[in-house]
């Protein structure tokens, strides 16, 4: 049955609260599925067989949006991309921010940290990339690394060089804490904070990496770290359940996004910063009585140019 793509639009951004955490607190991992579409959510309408249509809709309505955010430059827009190996972040990134203008943009991946990175505290580098009034910043990986990585893997902690007392079992507790306080200084001051955990299952996880072993084109996709960090995913998932449990605020809130479906992960990812940005009531700014006359005197001095 077709539905108007305003209709799937609605009934998307339904869907999208229904993945919001912003009370951790009583949150678990299993409370959502991988390979859920939205069933779970009354009166969905069924949005797969559309996915593709309704994908470009949604990217244009995060053109206009984007271009008032820029025009008007109160706010800025943090989205954070979260997950294991093979979830889509790369595609999210590709599909969903296609529509947006790439110069009012900055997407920043973050790995394994080296050099001047780590002899700074673990904000640092993230702190230098938030994005300024107006635009829009895509975290690939970001801080939350740091409370996951080094978790599983004592030597990526051992590699900051802290001070020895300082290095304690209170050190996670204390880094979700820290992490909050920069959020809630960001959205403090105009940056608003979209954090995606993109949900993908062992079983999903598997196929995508045979799916990169046996396709020729997607073998430069293949990483043998990626094994690696697989055969760790039940601790992997414990971080993160604690990660978000610690950090979901009503202003940084994390979506949980299934994501064992890519047409589904993007579709939701992209009404979920549509629905937020919408949320801001941004209107480009209102032009002055001065600038109408100067934009009159402009026209006219164009047209005499003969
Ligand atoms: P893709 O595989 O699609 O290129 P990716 O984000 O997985 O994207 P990789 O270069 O494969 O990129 O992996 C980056 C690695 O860096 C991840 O294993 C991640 O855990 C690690 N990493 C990122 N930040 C930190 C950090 N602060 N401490 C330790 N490890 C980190
Ligand atoms: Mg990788």
């Amino acid at each position: 049955m077709s539905h108007s793509l305003e209709k799937i639009m609605a009934s998307a951004r339904q869907v999208s609260r229904a993945y919001r955490i912003e009370q951790g607190r009583n949150f678990r991992l299993k409370q959502i599925s991988p390979g859920d579409t939205g069933g779970g959510v009354k009166n969905v309408v069924d949005i797969q067989w559309q996915a593709k249509t309704f994908l470009e809709f949604a990217n244009a309505r995060l053109t206009e949006l984007q271009e008032k955010l820029y025009a008007q430059k109160h706010w800025s827009l943090l989205i954070v991309l979260q997950a294991m190996d093979a979830a889509g972040k790369d595609g999210t990134i590709k599909h969903v921010m296609s529509g947006i203008n790439p110069q009012g943009c900055e997407v920043t991946s973050f790995k394994v940290p080296s050099g001047a990175e780590l002899t700074h505290t673990f904000l640092w580098r993230c702190a230098q990339r938030v994005p300024g009034s107006g635009m829009i910043g895509i975290f690939n990986r970001s801080h939350y690394e740091d409370v996951l990585a080094p978790r599983i893997h004592p030597e990526f902690l051992q590699a900051h060089n802290l001070p020895p007392p300082l290095v304690t079992k209170n050190i996670w507790q204390e880094r979700y804490e820290d992490i909050n306080a920069f959020e809630q200084h960001l959205a403090r001051n105009g940056v608003l904070i979209l954090k995606f955990y993109l949900h993908v299952s062992k079983e999903e996880q598997k196929r995508r990496l045979l799916e990169r072993i046996n396709e020729k084109n997607k073998n430069w996709k293949f990483s043998e770290a990626d094994l690696r960090e697989r055969a760790l995913w039940d601790r992997y998932m414990e971080a993160y359940e604690e990660a978000i449990r610690a950090t979901a605020k009503p202003w940084a809130p994390w979506y949980v996004v299934p994501a064992d479906n890519k047409w589904f992960t993007r579709a939701i990812v992209a009404v979920t910063v549509i629905d937020a940005l919408e949320a801001l009531y941004l209107k480009r700014p209102k032009v002055s009585g001065e600038i109408k006359k100067a934009l009159l005197a402009a026209r006219r001095s164009l047209k005499d140019e003969g």
